[in-house]
């Protein structure tokens, strides 16, 4: 009896037929210039049956490494035997991306206006099409950022606290961290969630920047979640033994007075309550103050801002119970990259956010 044979993935009108690719554009509302402002979608859809996959990057039009990200992930020669189907969007807030700015040409935040409505700012009915046409479609989510400008983060997975799905598929992608964060009213990550779909936010490096070790972490993690989906044959290398600290809370510690600013503790290290984190001193003066730190944990991100105002957040920390073998495992996590020597990797490396070191 002759299989039948697998349907074409539709979307906004266009069939992808199977083992095909296909660029699609839906359509979000026009710019003032009265050109038409769009959502573009790489479908990439498999021969064989399986799960949907929704990639998203530069909701923040200037967080740039989940756009390398998925420009690489959609060039593995892997995909050619890929089962079920890869929803990617290289760049959301395409506005954004053409002004260099985290921002919606309105200045608002585009990931505050999910949902979305057909009727509203350009942002929300980007975020509306992002909603209603895409999400609906996937079983899981990926979506792909950076820290702010001059706030570099470590690779790190965010997920909301009791998504058991989305915990183990965090551990799969393996990345250094793991934490467990609050919805947050408008964002992409809590309209997923309320429409019952696993998501997982990748927050590595810092806006403006190429960073590649965000970079790595980034693609094999996909790999590897398409890989435990079904999506991708198995690696001849195994699963990853990296083991991620998980984390429930952070905290940010902040300046306790304005100043130039010294930091001494790097992304990735462990640190104690009431060790000393840095140091602001007086522009002036001689003075300089401590920067104490208030509560143990793991550094997953910083300022590398030379100077601060009083308040400013210097260190986000992230509390733990695994701390005494949290840097053990961040290095395990790292060794298991696979090795890219200097010739395979096409960019320029701003800052090693791994390899970061103490000032
Ligand atoms: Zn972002």
């Amino acid at each position: 009896m002759p299989r039948a044979s697998r349907p074409s993935f539709e979307l906004g009108g266009t069939k992808v037929d199977p083992g095909s690719r296909q660029e699609v554009s839906l359509a979000a509302g026009s710019y003032l210039t009265h050109e038409e402002l769009s959502l573009r979608i790489m479908v990439v859809h498999g021969r064989k049956p399986g799960p949907v996959l929704l990639l998203t990057a530069c909701i923040h039009g200037d967080e740039y490494n989940g756009t390398e990200i998925v420009r690489r992930v959609l060039r593995l020669p892997a995909l050619r035997r890929l089962a079920g189907t890869l929803l990617a969007v290289p760049v959301v807030n395409r506005p954004g991306f053409v002004t260099r700015s985290r921002y919606m040409p309105d200045r608002r935040d585009l990931n505050r206006l999910f949902p979305g409505s057909a009727t509203g700012p350009l942002g929300s009915r980007l975020a509306r099409v992002l909603s209603e046409e895409l999400v609906p479609r996937c079983d899981v989510a990926i979506d792909l950022h950076t820290g702010a400008v001059n706030r570099p983060n470590l690779p790190q997975i965010r997920i909301t606290e009791g998504d058991d799905e989305a915990l183990e598929l965090a551990k799969v992608f393996a990345p250094p961290v793991i934490l467990s964060a609050p919805r947050r009213e408008g964002s992409y990550r809590n309209t997923c969630h309320t429409l019952g779909k696993p998501v997982l936010l990748f927050e590595s490096g810092e806006a403006m920047r190429l960073d590649a070790p965000s970079i790595r972490f980034g693609v094999q993690g996909i790999l590897s979640v398409m890989r435990h989906l079904g999506m991708l044959p198995a690696s001849r290398r195994g699963k990853s033994k990296g083991k991620p600290v998980i984390s429930r809370r952070s905290y940010w510690e902040r300046a306790p007075r304005g100043g130039i600013f010294t930091p001494l503790a790097p992304l990735g290290r462990a640190v104690t309550e009431g060790s000393v984190l840095g140091f602001i001193a007086d522009p002036h003066g001689s003075a300089e103050t401590e920067v104490v730190c208030s509560r143990s944990g793991l550094v997953i991100g910083r300022t590398t801002d030379a100077t601060a105002d009083e308040g400013d957040g210097l260190f986000h920390i992230a509390l733990t119970s695994q701390l005494d073998s949290a840097e053990d495992r961040i290095a395990r996590t790292t060794e298991a990259l696979p090795v890219i020597d200097a010739d395979g990797d096409d960019h320029p490396v701003a800052c090693d956010s791994i390899r970061d070191t103490v000032v």
